[in-house]
């Protein structure tokens, strides 16, 4: 294997899913970068999707498209929020996407005759995918999805027990994110189902060097002990990762434990000691906001966070930078369609109206109803890659008098279709890694919401589509008060429209959601909160929450445990 002075952190994860293994790996990842560390995370999903590009987001959570126009995982997205990187291609690998690479040098006869098996071949690409992510860096922290034990991330598990033996124990470190449940009845913290995914991990040849254990309560010192003596892990390696209020203040909550210390001592590397103040005033922030402003976020996905990830937040970011908290009200797109809703009840309360991406046919006329609804009442509203689109196919029904206006997505022969395959799109059959994807400049146009928010005519944001706004419907769109804010710099694409005499009305074909921090929020999103905010005030709604906002922050600091340190 290649030499390299790159150091490894594995993160595994046992006993359940979802136990925040990206927001640790993230958190960990922050506080090594801000000890002076040259870092970045990769992500090994055991799956056989090449990418997560063709999974429904209801099953898998949102697709993270990346600057260089990978679709992955949703950890990336908390590794480029949490981090200062750009991940790329090389920090999302899929079984799938393994085998792929495999199987084709298969065919190009690169294995020279021999039986091509999981072990050495399947093994080898993994560990040569690790080494692709390993460059110029001190560490590399490589985070395996799903839970070990599970048949399909073997091979994965396998590969990093090599990976160990390939550049020395002491360049990598195994850490194993597990949960110890509370049983209510006894009033107890259960370390057991830690003790059997430890031994799991040790029968695939893995010791575990940090444990990190995820509850709801204190650990203590007797359970840490137990923990150590079952798992063969030192106590001073048992970590307690509490529960706590908001995600941004997991780095601080782990630096409190000592794990960054523990883990530069342990790959026997010295650093500066981290330099949290950013982090420290964010997490201030967080906990100080009193007032509350309520979204309405129409789309399908309603019943999953995870599905609009980068979506939910870019609204908390936009939030913290305009001293308010945002609350996401889900509003399904298919309950709007029916004749007798009356919308007042639905968006009542609503201080502003987000309809984001999708794909489909479901919802759609909805979406459309909660658009005219937002421009008919002039409340703020922010339309994302789809959302813009139907934000144009509103505009051409009820203002340009193009009642049959639609999107050849929904109906492909339309005879007003404002929005269209996009040409390049044309002859294209597969479904994966296909759209126009990755990071695209745009040209803005003064006097517009977009120019106010960002400030300067040149951006870059990340896309995910297959149509686009069609420019034959351009001039009598115009004509009728559209106002297209950003093009692309060769004028031949709509990227961002808006309308006038309207306090704020935007839609873009880019998702700037991705592009969002909670240090460094996404202009579009704070100007959207901004107005926001400002409607609120307009109908007295801001009062209303913030008596309830203050109440719940009261009781909220009470209980929380976890010292801002
Ligand atoms: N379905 C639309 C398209 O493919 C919008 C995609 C999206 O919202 N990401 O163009």
């Amino acid at each position: 294997m290649a030499k390299t002075k790159t150091k490894f952190i594995f993160v595994t994860g046992g006993v359940v899913s979802s136990l925040g293994k990206g927001i640790a790996a993230a958190s960990i990842g922050a506080l090594l970068e801000n000890r002076g560390l040259r870092v970045s995370i990769q992500k090994l999903d055991p799956y056989i999707n090449v990418d997560p590009g063709t999974m429904s987001p209801i099953q898998h959570g949102e697709v993270f498209v990346t600057a260089d126009g990978a679709e992955t995982d949703l950890d990336l997205g908390h590794y480029e929020r949490f981090l200062s990187i750009q991940t790329s291609k090389t920090n999302n690998f899929t079984t799938g996407k393994i085998y792929n690479s495999v199987i084709q040098k298969e065919r190009r006869g690169e294995y020279l005759g021999s039986t091509v098996q999981v072990i050495p071949h399947i093994t080898d690409e993994i560990k040569s995918c690790i080494m692709r992510a390993a460059n110029d860096l001190d560490i590399l922290i490589v985070e395996i999805g799903g839970t070990v034990g599970d048949i399909e991330s073997l091979p994965f598990v396998e590969a990093i027990r090599q990976f160990g033996a390939d550049v020395g124990t002491e360049n990598v470190l195994y850490i194993h994110l597990t949960l110890i449940p509370y049983i209510n009845a006894s009033q107890e913290l259960k370390s057991k189902p830690t003790q059997h995914s430890v031994q799991k991990l040790r029968e695939y040849g893995i010791q575990p060097n940090i444990l990190l254990c995820r509850t709801e309560h204190e650990l203590p010192q007797d359970i840490k002990n137990k923990i150590s003596l079952f798992c063969n892990v030192h106590t001073s390696s048992v970590f307690m990762a509490k529960d706590v209020s908001s995600i941004y203040e997991v780095p601080l909550a782990l630096h409190h434990e000592g794990i960054d210390e523990k883990i530069i001592e342990l790959l026997n590397m010295w650093t500066r000691k981290p330099d949290l103040k950013k982090w420290k005033n964010l997490v201030e922030t967080i906990y100080s906001l009193e007032k509350s402003v309520t979204i309405a976020l129409v789309g399908k996905y309603v019943n999953l966070v995870d599905s609009y990830k980068s979506l939910n937040e870019a609204l908390r970011h936009a939030g913290y930078k305009n001293q308010c908290k945002v609350q996401m009200k889900y509003i399904d797109s298919e309950e709007l369609e029916k004749d007798s809703v009356n919308m007042n009840d639905y968006f009542d309360g609503c201080a502003g109206i987000l309809v984001p991406g999708g794909f489909g046919n479901r919802g759609i006329e909805g979406k459309i109803k909660a658009i005219q609804y937002a421009r008919e009442n002039n409340i703020p509203f922010f339309g994302i890659c789809l959302g813009m689109q139907l934000a144009v196919i509103e505009f051409a029904r009820h203002v340009a008098n193009l009642p049959d206006a639609n999107s050849n997505e929904f109906d492909s022969n339309t005879t007003t279709p404002v929005i269209s395959l996009m040409s390049e799109q044309k002859a294209i059959t597969n479904k994966g890694a296909t759209m126009r994807l990755g990071h695209y400049p745009c040209v803005i146009e003064k006097d517009t919401f977009a120019y106010t928010a960002y400030g300067e005519r040149k951006i870059d944001e990340r896309h995910r589509h297959r149509y686009e706004f069609n420019s034959e419907y351009k001039d009598l769109l115009c004509k009728n008060g559209l106002v297209i804010s950003g093009a692309s710099p060769d004028n031949l694409l709509v990227e961002m429209v808006e309308i006038k005499n309207h306090p704020w009305f935007l839609g873009c074909q880019f998702h700037p959601e991705f592009q969002s921090t909670a240090m460094k929020a996404h202009p579009i999103f704070v100007d959207f909160i901004e107005a926001s905010i400002k409607h609120a005030k307009h109908m007295d709604w801001i009062e209303k929450k913030t008596s309830i906002a203050s109440q719940s922050q009261k009781t909220q600091t009470k209980t929380r445990k976890t010292k801002i340190v």
